[in-house]
């Protein structure tokens, strides 16, 4: 579940979450927002969050870890997943700040992808990132009640349509564009509709078993490239040398190619 602070990420999963467990499921949320790395204070954890769900002994709510990079924080997230289905938890929501980066290292980490998006005037579809559409298996227009509803409509509308020039992520599944109120509950089951559809469907198809067979090769590669990349730097001749390397890189005075092969020639030795 991504979408930018205030798109009422807590809420419409506060208001899924119970319905889940109402329903006999057993529920861990878990959040990813690399800001809190960077200033401290998470996004994602400054405020009481989902209260009721907090208090719901078949759910399990983890706020972000801090500290370390992104990819640390998406490698903690990642493991979570697998220690919560281990233990139990049948439904494992991811909660991501749609500031960049974070949503497409969680993409590789789920099933579905669910885009929250603000109804907003006029140019709402400027703010968008298209990477960002691109991932998405079901685009939801939050708080969809009272006087913003109308507008809600309309994006709804404006969406639908430009989700129709982007490439599905599969041909097995066109996404598409819902309205929904976590104040009201309007809308809430629908998406988890959605959800079941696109499982149901993957899996028959084979194509979930292909998705999480390619996830983790991906994995596997990203955890490497962050482990030589750590080596890299904790190799202490070079702790001098990179910022040098980078200056004349900067400067133009070394091509980044050679500024590339030199450092890469201190994993030899
Ligand atoms: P997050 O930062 O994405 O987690 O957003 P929150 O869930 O904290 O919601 C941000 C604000 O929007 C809060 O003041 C919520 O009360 C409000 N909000 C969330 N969902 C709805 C909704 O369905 N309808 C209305 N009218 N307000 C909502």
């Amino acid at each position: 579940v991504t979408g930018v602070p205030g798109v009422g990420k807590s809420t419409f999963i506060e208001a899924l979450g119970v319905r889940l467990t109402g329903a006999g499921h057993r529920l861990a949320v878990l959040a990813v927002d690399p800001t809190s790395s960077i200033s401290r204070g998470s996004i994602l954890g400054d405020k009481t969050r989902m209260e009721a769900l907090a208090r719901d002994e078949r759910a399990f709510i983890r706020p972000s870890p801090t500290g370390g990079s992104l990819g640390g924080v998406s490698r903690k997230t990642r493991e979570t997943i697998l220690l919560c289905e281990a233990a139990g938890y049948d439904i494992v929501l991811v909660e991501t700040v749609g500031v960049g980066q974070s949503e497409i290292l969680v993409a590789e980490m789920v099933d579905f992808f669910l885009l929250l998006l603000l109804a907003g005037g006029g140019d709402q579809l400027q703010g968008i990132k298209r990477g960002i559409m691109e991932l998405a298996d079901l685009v939801a227009i939050t708080k969809a009640d009272g006087n913003n509803a109308g507008r809600a409509a309309r994006a709804q509308r404006e969406y639908a349509a430009a989700l129709r020039f982007l490439l599905p992520k599969s041909e097995l599944w066109k996404p598409s564009v819902c309205s929904v109120s976590a104040l009201e509950g309007i809308g809430i089951q629908e998406v988890w509709d959605e959800v079941e559809a696109h499982h149901l469907r993957l899996e028959e198809a084979g194509e979930l078993a292909r998705r999480r067979r390619r996830q983790r090769v991906r994995w596997m590669w990203a955890m490497v490239d962050e482990g030589m990349r750590q080596r890299l730097e904790d190799i202490p001749e070079l702790q001098q040398r990179i910022p040098e390397l980078e200056g004349q890189v900067e400067e133009e005075t070394l091509t980044p190619t050679l500024a590339a092969r030199e450092i890469l020639a201190t994993l030899r030795s």
